[in-house]
């Protein structure tokens, strides 16, 4: 089945509400003309508004890089799925490992997560990886097993349709040590077959699965060759237009 490659930028605690929408507005201009990609921009939480102005009437869209799962109320400091909707969120990014490693994300509230986006119509990035330890330790597929079990806990197969897996293993994450691109497949091959097994083949044939650590225009298009490698996040070369553009024109490269 043909999947529509998908690019994203998670810009993490990066860009003012300023350079954000300089940021955009050069990548509009960078990425005009690129078919055959969908691309998304993940700015911190108080540009997200005046980045999704910025992008009226451009395919690229927003993400937010996490929510909380009640709608309003006494929860200081938190945003809301429908907070993020009206500030023109078409993805979220759950279950990042920054989240999970120094912000107590446990695979049980990353579901919880999951669960409120996909209710209010957001789509989901659900990132998963293994730490080096866990690497080394030989843990690799038991603990991608235990986090997509985990996180897609209860969701039928309309819910999991709307959600884009990002493998990223800890380890690669701004370290610049990129996993090889078969490295990346043989994980990407195992989530296709565990989503197969916990739903269809219809489904798992279906759902992009997004590589994410150390993504740079030089390493692109190696792992873009992988049949089931649909896409990346990117962290650090999603912070200039011009490292980002030309990961998503990996095929022109
Ligand atoms: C990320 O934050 O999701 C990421 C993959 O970061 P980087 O590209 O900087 O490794």
């Amino acid at each position: 089945m043909e999947r529509l490659p998908f690019i994203a930028g998670n810009w993490k605690m990066n860009k003012t509400v300023g350079e954000a929408v300089d940021l955009v507005r050069e990548l509009k201009t960078a990425l005009s003309g690129v078919e055959e990609v969908e691309v998304a921009v993940a700015p911190p939480y108080t540009a997200l508004f005046a980045v999704y102005k910025e992008l009226e009437g451009s395919p690229i869209r927003l993400a937010a890089q996490n929510l909380y799962w009640e709608e309003k109320g006494a929860f200081t400091g938190e945003i809301s799925p429908i907070m993020l909707k009206e500030a023109g969120c078409h993805y979220v990014i759950i279950g990042h490992s920054e989240r999970r490693q120094f912000f107590g994300e446990t695979d049980e509230t990353v579901n919880r997560r999951i669960q409120a986006a996909l209710v209010h119509n957001l789509k989901v990035i659900f990132c998963i990886g293994e730490t080096l330890k866990e690497r080394e330790g030989g843990k690799t597929f038991p603990v991608i097993e235990r986090q997509i079990g985990g996180g897609l806990k209860g969701l039928g197969d309309q819910e999991v349709r709307n959600t884009v897996i990002a493998y990223e293993p800890v380890w690669a994450i701004g370290t610049g040590k990129t996993a090889t691109p078969e490295q990346a497949e043989e994980v990407h091959r195992f989530i296709r077959g565990k989503l197969e097994k916990l739903y269809s083949g219809a489904v798992s044939e279906g759902i992009r699965i997004q590589y994410g650590g150390s993504v740079t225009p030089e390493n692109i298009k190696g792992l873009m060759k992988q049949p089931d490698i649909d896409g990346a996040l990117v962290g650090g070369a999603s912070l200039k237009a011009e490292s980002f553009s030309k990961i998503v024109r990996y095929r022109e490269m």
